[in-house]
């Protein structure tokens, strides 16, 4: 019931970002992450209309996700924390996507593994704009390349790019993330226009609203859905 209550609040929310900067509502994806969640949560969100589920740790994700996924086959569950190399092979068999590709030698990584793949796995890149959080690409330049890469591997489909805000209360500073982000995407459609830069994304429980007034596509959603996280 809680969820259910969280949820509709969410969307009033959504629904008011999207009239005040004119978007429509189907262009936008809302997330559940549920990293720190139990099972009976994210079935209770699976309930109530959620399809697609973020997780931060692979062997977290695997624990929880293993019976979800065979009781319904049409979850989405993206990887949305950082991925050591130890962890890539169960991490590139497990999860629909990756959007925390934030290295070269990762994509090198995650390119080997789905080499002999039927459908390749689509994958965002990280786009550093926040200050406490190390991973991300830092710039275009960096972007260049790591596109480039992600082209020589056919295992590998980009989707878009992903960043986390910086954590603070300055709003002006987190809306100036998100429009770096879009400013980063534009660049990478010109001089990639080939590939598909339509997933943007970007917001989470503190900021989505910002995020969605400037352009995100998807939502990543956790405190404000399933409440604190307790370790
Ligand atoms: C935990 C996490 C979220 C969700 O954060 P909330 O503030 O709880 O909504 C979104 N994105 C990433 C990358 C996360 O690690």
């Amino acid at each position: 019931m809680a969820i259910r209550d969280a949820l509709g609040r969410i969307q009033e929310r959504i629904q008011e970002a999207c009239i005040r900067s004119g978007r429509n509502r189907a262009t936008i994806q809302l997330m559940g992450v549920s990293k720190f969640h139990s099972s009976a949560e994210i079935e209770e969100a699976w309930q109530e209309g959620i399809r697609l589920f973020g997780e931060s740790r692979v062997q977290e994700a695997v624990e929880k996700f293993t019976p979800f996924k065979q009781q319904h086959p049409e979850i989405a569950l993206h990887l949305i924390g950082s991925l050591q190399r130890n962890k890539a092979k169960t991490a590139v068999s497990f999860f629909d996507g990756i959007q925390s590709v934030d290295r070269d030698e990762l994509i090198s990584e995650l390119g080997t593994l789905t080499a002999q793949r039927d459908r390749p796995l689509g994958i965002l890149l990280e786009f550093h704009t926040g200050e406490e959080t190390k991973s991300g690409f830092l710039d275009t330049e960096q972007l260049y390349r790591a596109t480039e890469k992600v082209l020589s591997y056919p295992g590998l489909v980009l989707r878009g790019l992903m960043t986390m805000a910086p954590y603070t209360d300055d709003t002006t500073q987190i809306r100036a993330a998100f429009r770096s982000l879009v400013v980063v995407r534009d660049n990478l459609a010109s001089r990639f226009p080939a590939c598909d830069w339509s997933c943007l994304s970007m917001g989470m429980s503190q900021d989505f609203e910002i995020a969605i007034e400037e352009g995100s596509t998807l939502i990543r959603i956790g405190t404000a859905l399933f409440g604190e996280r307790y370790l």
